[in-house]
């Protein structure tokens, strides 16, 4: 199969919210930030449906709530669920986005960063098609750092300290985007240096 075409020059419009260029695929999943909230936070996150399957367009249809529930027995516990993110980076690399980030998507559900909870309400979420065990792939690790660097640009209350995993902002509720998520790796892309704290 062919790649997708992987670009570096991603441009965020603030007005709108919108990313460019990305494939727009609205999520009715979305209502308005409370006033006089800037995103200050970004959350990566992991997901497959059916649990493990990749490649399919079940993702998209649970977003956009046209998911057929009894398509298979675990979108029978999931009946009804109403979320969405951001943006979606599927497993070719493919970059779709749901909600504009002037707007809140449903991603983080009970969350707290640095003591403020509601993370949703400062937050862009990010969903990289995966599962928590299993690598992601290297046409993601393409996408997802150009895309940060254009998000952490516009957003000038977001730095590289301000990329977290779900699993970091609902701990011992959820561990995507999972040990499989090569973090060391983003922040290498990111140019950023690590600090290690050895005392
Ligand atoms: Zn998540």
């Amino acid at each position: 199969m062919p790649e997708a075409t992987v670009t570096t020059d991603y441009t965020v419009n603030t007005e709108t919210g919108l990313l460019s260029p990305a494939r727009l695929c609205l999520s009715p999943n979305r209502d308005a930030r409370p006033p006089d909230t800037p995103v200050s936070l970004v959350v990566l996150h992991g997901i497959s449906l059916p649990p493990g399957q990749f490649g399919g367009t079940e993702i998209e249809a649970l977003f956009q709530n046209r998911l057929d529930w009894d398509a298979h027995p675990y979108f029978g516990e999931i009946r009804g669920m109403e979320v969405s993110a951001h943006l979606l980076i599927r497993r070719d690399g493919e970059l779709l986005q749901f909600v504009p980030f002037t707007e809140r998507a449903w991603h983080a559900g009970a969350s707290n960063f640095r003591g403020r909870s509601r993370c949703n309400d400062f937050s862009i979420g990010i969903e990289l098609e995966g599962e928590d065990h299993t690598p992601y792939d290297d046409r993601q690790y393409r996408v997802l750092p150009p895309v940060l660097q254009a998000l952490l640009q516009a957003y000038p209350g977001t730095s590289a300290r301000e990329i977290a995993g779900h699993c970091d902002i609902a701990p011992g509720r959820k561990v995507d985007p999972g040990p499989a998520f090569d973090w060391l790796r983003l922040y290498d892309a990111l140019g950023e240096h690590i600090e290690t704290d050895i005392s």
